[in-house]
């Protein structure tokens, strides 16, 4: 339920919004599917995904010859978690890691401000809960901040965290980190990273250096590169994901803010658009609001 709550604003929106425009029809028509696309694209599902969602429904109107608007909803939650099989099984229900890789390695980016190092202390909690042992890893040095932030999570949570001093070489923690939780036999690591942008090259430059030095203690690593974005800014989270995706080699993501948002669609379109798991939604600043992304439930969330 804790979901729901998460979800209440995009889903009193989207639900709001479908029933009006349903309202005093008992036939899916162009009229409907015009208000449908509308109220899909100011949900920040983007264009292109809203465009598919719409030709899919499209298609099942042709199929049925009638499709009443009381199977809407249904038809929504088939086609919209279809489209999401290929990033998300439909599985994923508890915080865990994948087996038989120790430490896990996590990287985490995405730019300041979107919730990173709330997300850090979350996920780490969450894992800690689940019996796993976490290491953080402090490898975004540019701001003090930064730092301080992730220590304040770090000892509320009670995990370590390997430092240095603002400045210092990121790789460097990244490489201290990998080798502190190799001594402890952590189960998992979790490293923040700087999220510049404005310098592309630099950038990626910085990215792949802290993973080939990784790459020195823990040879596969990192296991998970996971990019964070902050699922209220719409177009602008659609924009980062662009940047990072070409940078670094992202393989999952984790979606923030959504209970501050109508525009929760976002989730919907960044993981058709990018072809890239949602792993974790972030509803609330409190440590234990972020959940396990599992696609039914989530399109369920907008239609309770
Ligand atoms: P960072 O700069 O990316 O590390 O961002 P922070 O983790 O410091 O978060 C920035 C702000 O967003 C903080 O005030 C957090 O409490 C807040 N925040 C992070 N995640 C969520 C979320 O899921 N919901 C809400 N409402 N606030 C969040």
């Amino acid at each position: 339920e804790t979901l729901d709550k998460g979800l209440e604003k995009t889903k009193t929106s989207f639900f709001g919004k479908l029933t009006k425009a349903i309202a005093g029809k008992s036939k899916v028509d162009d009229e409907v599917l015009d208000n449908l696309e509308e109220i899909l694209i100011s949900s920040d599902v983007g264009v292109n995904t809203t465009i598919k969602i719409i030709e899919r429904i499209e298609k099942r109107v042709a199929a049925d010859k009638y499709l009443g608007t009381a199977e809407l909803n249904q038809i929504l939650r088939d086609e919209i978690s279809a489209l999401l099989a290929e990033t998300n099984s439909g599985n994923e229900t508890d915080f865990s890691i994948p087996t038989g890789k120790k430490p896990y390695v996590i990287m985490v980016v995405g730019v300041n401000g979107v919730g990173k190092t709330t997300t850090i202390g979350k996920l780490a909690s969450q894992l800690k809960a689940a019996g796993y042992s976490v290491v953080l890893g402090a490898a975004d040095t540019f701001r003090a901040a930064a730092i301080d932030q992730l220590q304040i999570w770090a000892d509320r949570v009670g995990v370590p965290l390997v430092k240095q001093n603002m400045g210092s070489d990121p790789a460097s923690v990244a490489f201290d980190t990998l080798t502190s939780a190799v001594a402890q036999n952590a189960d998992v690591v979790i490293i923040d990273t700087a999220g510049r942008l404005h310098n592309k090259v630099n950038l990626m430059n910085e990215l792949s250096k802290v993973k080939r030095v990784m790459q020195k203690v823990v040879s596969d690593a990192p296991h998970d590169v996971m990019l964070v974005l902050d699922g209220s800014t719409g177009q602008n989270a659609f924009e980062q994901a662009k940047q990072f995706t070409a940078a670094t080699e992202v393989t999952s993501l984790a979606v923030t803010k959504l209970d501050g948002t109508a525009k929760g669609g976002v989730v919907i379109g960044i993981s058709d658009q990018f072809q890239i798991p949602v792993r974790y939604i972030g509803v609330g600043e409190g440590i234990n609001d972020l959940q396990v992304f599992n696609k039914f439930e989530f399109v369920d969330s907008f239609f309770k």
